[in-house]
């Protein structure tokens, strides 16, 4: 295409017109001085920033302009560029780390945070966070102490292990066993549990990081106990089982059970593991929820070194926790790849307040917010959205559909996979905007409201939306709406 000459002539005073730096910072300084802009978040803008900010933008139509997309002077000129200015000013403002709020339903989100902390957990946290503490001092002693004695009493006191260790993760956990008692030998595996998780967390790479060597058994939906027999030799080291926490094999299957996998490597002399993944202290049967094995049935089924995250069915923060028998334990906490891979302060803090929590299984569901999600009621949800449609019904008809519908929530976490939790969610049916747009609208907002679309409609799910969040979230949909 070639262009013609008044428009290159165009071109050319456009490319003039863009303001000096300084100029169009000066112009921004000045604006956000005036008393009527000084709003909270413009007080004190950094210089840097500011110049930061112009620059860009700046070169944004100076690339425009030789692309031959033209803006129209009245754009480069200080009342056409200071919106432009001001907005992508108040964008780089925001925080990039900030809460949202979560109305897909998914409980155990890996994506919006996994778990939330409870009250207790999150002042324990903050206490040590700008205080000195006993974080590896011995206060009966006055000499160094461990970090992980902190909580390992509370562990044991709370499944019957005879031994426990927090690292950064679950899948540190998973990698830090293998290469303590496997390293270089064999570990036997179903191959009905060789799992993928989100993230790039495949067992069999896991397993080969940690230098042992992954023997697979049985069949994708069968595996029996002589298979595993069969496939113990000199070089075996372990038989893992890991939970396939984040699907189902269905139908024509069969596995191993904990006891009878840790019969089998009784007779061996074999230390069994179990990966539980989501693994819970208590029974969500007992709540209505489908059953799942709790860590203190696997202990109780023999099972020698159990590992699950801290952020999944536990409702922590994120951790990965390592329960057991002593010497093994011992063996791996004498690991200095251990070292790379310990818990920080701050999650030891969260950590302990939920873990004594536990010991009133009634106050760790009142006040541990993963179990309280899981464990609410229908009514409750349904409540939690009759206040949510009430505080809309200013908006006009003409401009959204609301109504009430019962939905499935999840558990998410990769935990109890087919367990719908019935859920009672508002349903938008914008009239003037797309279901897209308004899906985008929703998350820009200043406290971005995530929600799911289904049958043509944007569901605000309610289980996963807490009683004080109500009011913030009918107001985000109000403005994203109503405007
Ligand atoms: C989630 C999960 C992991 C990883 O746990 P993180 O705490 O996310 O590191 C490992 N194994 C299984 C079976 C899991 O479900």
């Amino acid at each position: 295409m070639t262009r013609s000459p008044s428009a290159a002539a165009d071109s050319h005073s456009l490319l003039r017109a863009i303001p000096k730096v300084d100029e169009a910072v000066s112009w921004l300084a000045s604006e956000l001085e005036d008393p009527g802009a000084a709003e909270s978040a413009w007080a004190v803008v950094p210089p840097r920033l500011m110049k930061n900010v112009v620059r860009e933008v700046l070169a944004e139509y100076r690339r425009r302009i030789l692309a031959g997309d033209n803006p129209s002077l009245a754009e480069l000129a200080r009342e056409g560029l200071l919106p432009r200015l001001k907005e992508r000013l108040a964008g780089r403002l925001q925080p990039n780390f900030r809460p949202v709020i979560n109305a897909t339903g998914v409980v155990v989100h890996t994506n919006l945070g996994r778990s939330l902390l409870p009250a207790a957990a999150s002042a324990n946290l903050a206490a040590v966070a700008c205080r000195y503490s006993n974080l590896e001092y011995d206060l009966h002693t006055g000499r160094r102490g461990s970090r992980y004695s902190l909580v390992e009493d509370l562990l044991l006191e709370l499944t019957g292990a005879e031994a426990a260790l927090v690292v950064n993760n679950n899948a540190a956990a998973v990698l830090l066993v293998l290469q303590t008692l496997a390293h270089g030998r064999e570990v036997i595996v179903s191959r009905g549990q060789l799992v993928e998780i989100g993230g790039s967390f495949r067992i069999p790479e896991v397993m080969a990081r940690s230098g042992a060597r992954l023997v697979e058994v049985g069949a994708t939906n069968r595996t029996h106990r002589r298979d595993y027999e069969q496939a113990i030799g000199e070089e075996t080291a372990l038989l893992l089982k890991v939970h396939t926490s984040n699907y189902r094999i269905s139908g024509f299957t069969s596995e191993v059970a904990a006891e009878e996998l840790v019969d089998l490597a009784r007779g061996y002399r074999l230390p069994v593991m179990e990966d539980l993944g989501s693994g819970s202290l208590l029974d969500f049967s007992r709540y209505g929820l489908t059953k799942e094995p709790t860590v203190q049935e696997v202990l109780a089924a023999g099972v020698d070194v159990v590992t699950f995250s801290g952020d999944k069915l536990l409702g922590g923060p994120q951790a990965g926790l390592i329960l057991g028998r002593r010497e093994l334990i011992e063996q791996i906490k004498k690991n200095p790849l251990n070292r790379a891979l310990r818990i920080d302060k701050f999650t030891l803090a969260a950590l302990e307040s939920v873990l004594r929590l536990y010991f009133d299984e009634e106050q760790a569901c009142r006040e541990i917010p993963t179990l309280r999600m899981l464990t609410s009621p229908y009514q409750e949800q349904r409540r939690r959205a009759q206040r949510l449609r009430r505080r809309l019904r200013g908006l006009p008809a003409a401009c959204c559909e609301l109504e009430l519908v019962r939905v499935n929530s999840r558990v998410g976490g990769g935990a109890l996979p087919e367990m719908p939790l019935p859920s009672c969610a508002l349903a938008l049916k914008p009239q003037r905007m797309s279901l897209n747009r308004l899906e985008q609208a929703l998350r820009a907002a200043p406290v971005p409201v995530i929600g799911r679309i289904e049958d043509d409609r944007l569901l605000l799910d309610m289980r996963t939306v807490a009683d004080a969040e109500v009011a913030e979230l009918a107001s985000v949909v109000q403005e994203v709406l109503g405007t």
